[in-house]
C-alpha cells in the first residue's frame, strides 16, 4: 500500500506541477489563479507522501506540518480561483480580511505546535506490519478544521449560487468542479472521522486540480455556438423559415411566427400561412428573390423575399431557408425623402427643380400638343407679410397654390418656383385668359377676420420649340411679366419678340455705357428754369446720349434700363461732374445761375452720395447753393431714417434739395410732413395737363398754398403754354420749367439762349 500510494502521490505531484506550469504560461486572466491552485496542491500531497512513505518519525511529523500548512494554502488558492472563475466579487472587503486573518492565525498556531503540542501528535501504528506515524488530533487541529471547512463551505456556496444564476449552456463548467469538490470534501470528512492513516482525500483534491485546469483553460461548452446562433436567428427582425427537403416548414423565428400569427411551435402551419400570404415562393432554386406588396394605399406593406438552399458538408441539400424582410418603413422613408426632394412643403405642390423636370417630360410626351409656360408672381408680397404677418402670408401662398391646382387637366404641371412665385405648364386651349383676368381682378385671401386683395401677375410664354431649356422658357415668361408696370387692371401679359428685342437692347446699351462716357457720347442738356418775371435763373441738367449707331437717344430709352441694373450710378456721377464743370465756368464768367441734377434712388445703394457730391463742389470750387439736388420720394422707400439724415446733411452743407415729380406717387403729402426739402417740384403732367380742368386747378392751387404755408418754395415743371405760366404765376408759384420756355438743349445753346433772353 505504501508503495502504491507513494507512486500515486508522486505522479500527482509531477502532473500538477506540469499543470501549474502550463497555466502559468497561459495568457488567459484565469491563468494566474489556476497556477496558484495547481501549485498549492503540491505541498500537502508532498506532506502526505512523507507521512506514508517514511518510516522515520521526524519525516512523518514534518509531512504533517507540510500537509496542514499546505491545506491552508489550498483554501486560499481555491478561494481566489473561485472568485475569478465564477466572476464574483467579495461582498465586503472586511470578510476577505477576516478569512485571510483566520488562515494566518491557523498557520501560526500549527507552527507553534512543536512548542505547545496543542494541535496534534503522531503515534506509530502498524499496517501490513509496517510502521506508519498516524496523526492524533487535539484542539488546535479542530480549530484548523473549522477554518478550512468554513472556507470550503463558502467556496461551495459560491459555486451553487453561480450555477443558479448562469445560463444552462454554462452550467456544466461549474457543476463538474462543484461535484468533484463535494465528493472530495465528503471523502476528507470520512477520513478525518475514521482516522484512516492515509489521506485519500488528497486524490480528490488532485482530481479537483485537474478539472479546474481543464475547465478553466480548455473547456468550451458544447452547443454554445449553436444555442447562440439559434437565439440570434430567433430574435432578428427579419422573418426566417426553414424548410426540409420535402418542402415542410420545420422552424420559424420569432418574427416569422409573428408575421404568420402562429404562437406555438406549429411550424407546418407557419409554412402554409406564408404561402397563403405571398403565393409562389420558390424553395427549389438555389437562390431566389422577389419583392412583394401586400395591401394597397397607405396600408400597403412592402416585403423582399429571398430563399437559399442549405447544404451539408458533403454538398448535399439539407433544406431551404426563406428570409422575409419587411421594407415598409424603408419604402415609407424613401417615399418621404422623395416627396421632400420634389415638393414644396408649404404648398404641397412641386418644387422648382422637379417642376422643370416634369415640364420637360410633359412636353416630350405630348409632342403634338401646344403648351404655354406661365410665370405666376405675387406683387408686393413682402408688404402682405409685413402687414398681416408670415402666417397670413403662408396662408395666402397656399391659397394661390390651391387656385393654381383647381380647374386644370392632368396634362397641366405646376409648382412653386421660389418665395412668392409659381410656375405652370398648361395646354394652350386650357389657358383661358379672359376667365383668369376675371379671377385675378378679385383675388381675395381671407383668414379669420383678416382679408386682403392679393395682386397676382402672370407672364405667359408659348412654347415653340420643346427643346428649349425650361429655364429659358420661364425667363421669357418672367420677362413678359416684368413688363406689367403697376397696372392694376391688367394681370396677364404674353411674351412677344419685342420683349426679347428689348432685352437684347438693354444688354447692348449696358455693355456700351462705359465706353460711351469716355468717348463723350453722353452729354448734359440743360432746360431753363425761369422765375415769375420770366427770367432764367437756372436750369436742370438732363442727360442725352448721342449714339454713333442709333443717333440721338432721349433718357427714356436708357435711364430705366440703368436704374434697373444699377449702372445709373455711372451716368449720375458723370452728370454731377458735368454740372460742376458748367457752374465753375459760369462762376469764372460771372454768371449767377443754378444747375439742378437728378439723383436716382439706386445711387444710394451703390455709393456715398453726399461724400461724392461734396467732393465735386470742393474740387471745382463751386458754391453748394448753385448745385441743386433733385430727389424723388421713392428715395425714401427704403431705410427712410437714413435717407432723411442724408438730406439733412445736404441742406446743412448749403445745398438746395428739391423734391422731384411731386404728385406722382401715393404718399407725397404724408412725406412732405417729414421730408427736409427746400423746393417742391410739381409735375403738371400728373395733373392731366389741362389748366382749364377745374379739379386740377384746385389741386394745384392747394398744393401751392400748402408749400407756401410750409415755407417751401415751389417749381412747376411741364409748363407748355403761356396760359399755364400765367395761371401758375397768379397762383403764387415761384419757379417754372417747361417747353413753353425751352426744351432741354446743349450747354452752348443754353448759354446763347440765356444771353438772348437777358438782352431782351
Ligand atoms: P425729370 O427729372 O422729371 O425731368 C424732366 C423731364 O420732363 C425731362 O425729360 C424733360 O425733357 C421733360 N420736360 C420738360 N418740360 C416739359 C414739358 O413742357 N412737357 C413735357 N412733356 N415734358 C417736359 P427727359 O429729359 O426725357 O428726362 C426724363 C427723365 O429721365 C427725367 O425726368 C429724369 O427722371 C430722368 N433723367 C434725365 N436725366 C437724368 C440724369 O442725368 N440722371 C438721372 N438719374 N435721371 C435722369
Ligand atoms: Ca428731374
Ligand atoms: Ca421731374
Amino acid at each position: 500500500m505504501r508503495v502504491i500510494f507513494s507512486f500515486i502521490f508522486l505522479t500527482m505531484i509531477i502532473t500538477l506541477g506540469i499543470c501549474a506550469f502550463v497555466a502559468y504560461r497561459s495568457k488567459k486572466s484565469i491563468g494566474k489563479p489556476v497556477t496558484l491552485l495547481e501549485a498549492s496542491l503540491i505541498p500537502p500531497i508532498v506532506g502526505n507522501l512523507m507521512i506514508i512513505a517514511s518510516t522515520q518519525k521526524q519525516v512523518a511529523v514534518l509531512g504533517c506540518y507540510l500537509y496542514f500548512l499546505g491545506m491552508n494554502l489550498i483554501m486560499y488558492a481555491l478561494l481566489r480561483y473561485t472568485f475569478e472563475y465564477c466572476m464574483m466579487k467579495w461582498v465586503s472587503p472586511i470578510l476577505k480580511y477576516i478569512i485571510h486573518f483566520l488562515l494566518i492565525i491557523d498557520s501560526i498556531q500549527i507552527l507553534l505546535n512543536p512548542i505547545f503540542g496543542h494541535a496534534f501528535k503522531n503515534e506509530m501504528i502498524y499496517i501490513d506490519s509496517e510502521p506508519i506515524y498516524r496523526l492524533v488530533p487535539y484542539a488546535g487541529q479542530t480549530f484548523h478544521r473549522i477554518v478550512d471547512y468554513s472556507i470550503f463551505l463558502d467556496i461551495l456556496i459560491i459555486f451553487i449560487f453561480k450555477i443558479k444564476q448562469t445560463s444552462k449552456v454554462y452550467v456544466k463548467r461549474y457543476m463538474v468542479i462543484l461535484m468533484s469538490m463535494i465528493a472530495t470534501g465528503a471523502v476528507l470528512t470520512i477520513i478525518i472521522f475514521s482516522r484512516i492513516p492515509v489521506d485519500v482525500s488528497m486524490l480528490g483534491f488532485g482530481i479537483v486540480g485537474y478539472l479546474v485546469f481543464y475547465f478553466s483553460l480548455f473547456y468550451r461548452p458544447a452547443g454554445l455556438l449553436d444555442s447562440m446562433l439559434a437565439s440570434i436567428a430567433y430574435d432578428i427582425p427579419d422573418a426566417l423559415f426553414f424548410f426540409d427537403l420535402f418542402g415542410k416548414c420545420i422552424w420559424a423565428n420569432g418574427s416569422g411566427k409573428k408575421m404568420t400569427g402562429v404562437h406555438n411551435n406549429e411550424y407546418e402551419l407557419c409554412g402554409k400561412k406564408i404561402y397563403e400570404m405571398f403565393g409562389t415562393i420558390d424553395i427549389e432554386k438555389r437562390e431566389w428573390s422577389e419583392k412583394k406588396v401586400i395591401g394597397s394605399g397607405n396600408a400597403a406593406r412592402y416585403y423582399s423575399l429571398d430563399t437559399y438552399v442549405l447544404d451539408d458538408e458533403k454538398g448535399k441539400k439539407t433544406g431551404t431557408y426563406l428570409n422575409i424582410h419587411d421594407n415598409t418603413d424603408d419604402q415609407q422613408s424613401f417615399k418621404n425623402e422623395l416627396y421632400k426632394a420634389t415638393h414644396d412643403l408649404l404648398t404641397g405642390i412641386y418644387n422648382k427643380e422637379y417642376l422643370y423636370e416634369m415640364i420637360k417630360k410633359t412636353l416630350i410626351k405630348n409632342p403634338d400638343e401646344r403648351f404655354c409656360i406661365v410665370f405666376v408672381d405675387v406683387k408686393n408680397f413682402k408688404i402682405v407679410n409685413d402687414i398681416f404677418g408670415t402666417d397670413f402670408g403662408d396662408h395666402a401662398l397656399r391659397c394661390i397654390a390651391d387656385w393654381i391646382k383647381s380647374d386644370v387637366s392632368s396634362k397641366c404641371v405646376y409648382g412653386r418656383l421660389a418665395g412668392d412665385t409659381f410656375g405652370m405648364c398648361i395646354p394652350i386651349e386650357e389657358f383661358d385668359e379672359e376667365r383668369l383676368e376675371m379671377e385675378l381682378s378679385d383675388f381675395i385671401v381671407v383668414s379669420g377676420s383678416m382679408e386682403h386683395h392679393v395682386l397676382i401677375h402672370l407672364g405667359v410664354y408659348e412654347v415653340i420649340d420643346i427643346n428649349t431649356d425650361v429655364t429659358l422658357m420661364f425667363d421669357r415668361a418672367h420677362l413678359a411679366l416684368s413688363s406689367i408696370k403697376d397696372e392694376y387692371n391688367k394681370h396677364i401679359v404674353r411674351y412677344d419678340d419685342n420683349m426679347r428685342a428689348k432685352v437684347i437692347w438693354d444688354q447692348k446699351i449696358s455693355a456700351q455705357l462705359h465706353e460711351a462716357i469716355i468717348e463723350g457720347q453722353l452729354q448734359p442738356y440743360l432746360q431753363p428754369i425761369a422765375d415769375n418775371s420770366g427770367k432764367v435763373v437756372g436750369c436742370e441738367a438732363l442727360v442725352r446720349w448721342i449714339h454713333p449707331e442709333y443717333g440721338f437717344l432721349p433718357p427714356g430709352n436708357f435711364i430705366p434700363v440703368f436704374e434697373k441694373n444699377g449702372m445709373i450710378v455711372e451716368i449720375d456721377r458723370f452728370m454731377w461732374k458735368s454740372a460742376c464743370e458748367i457752374l465753375s465756368k459760369w462762376k469764372s464768367e460771372g454768371i449767377d445761375m443754378f444747375v439742378s441734377v437728378n439723383i436716382s434712388p439706386k445711387d444710394f445703394y451703390f455709393m456715398d452720395v453726399t461724400a461724392e457730391i461734396k467732393n465735386l463742389v470742393k474740387r471745382f470750387g463751386v458754391s453748394p447753393s448753385k448745385l441743386r439736388i433733385e430727389i424723388t420720394e421713392t428715395v425714401m422707400m427704403d431705410d427712410a431714417e437714413k435717407r432723411l439724415s442724408i438730406l439733412k446733411e445736404f441742406r446743412d452743407d448749403g445745398f438746395i434739395v428739391e423734391m422731384d415729380d411731386f404728385g406722382s406717387g401715393f404718399s407725397s403729402l404724408n412725406m412732405l410732413k417729414d421730408m427736409p426739402v427746400d423746393v417742391l417740384k410739381i409735375d403738371m403732367n400728373f395733373l392731366g395737363k389741362t389748366t382749364d380742368d377745374k379739379r386740377s386747378q384746385t389741386i394745384l392751387r392747394n398744393i401751392l398754398k400748402l408749400t407756401n404755408d410750409l415755407e417751401i418754395a415751389s417749381l412747376t415743371e411741364g409748363i407748355e403754354t403761356e396760359e399755364h405760366y400765367k395761371i401758375l404765376v397768379e397762383m403764387g408759384c415761384k419757379l417754372f420749367q417747361g417747353y413753353f420756355f425751352a426744351k432741354p438743349m446743349p450747354v452752348e445753346e443754353f448759354e446763347d439762349y440765356c444771353n438772348i433772353r437777358q438782352v431782351k
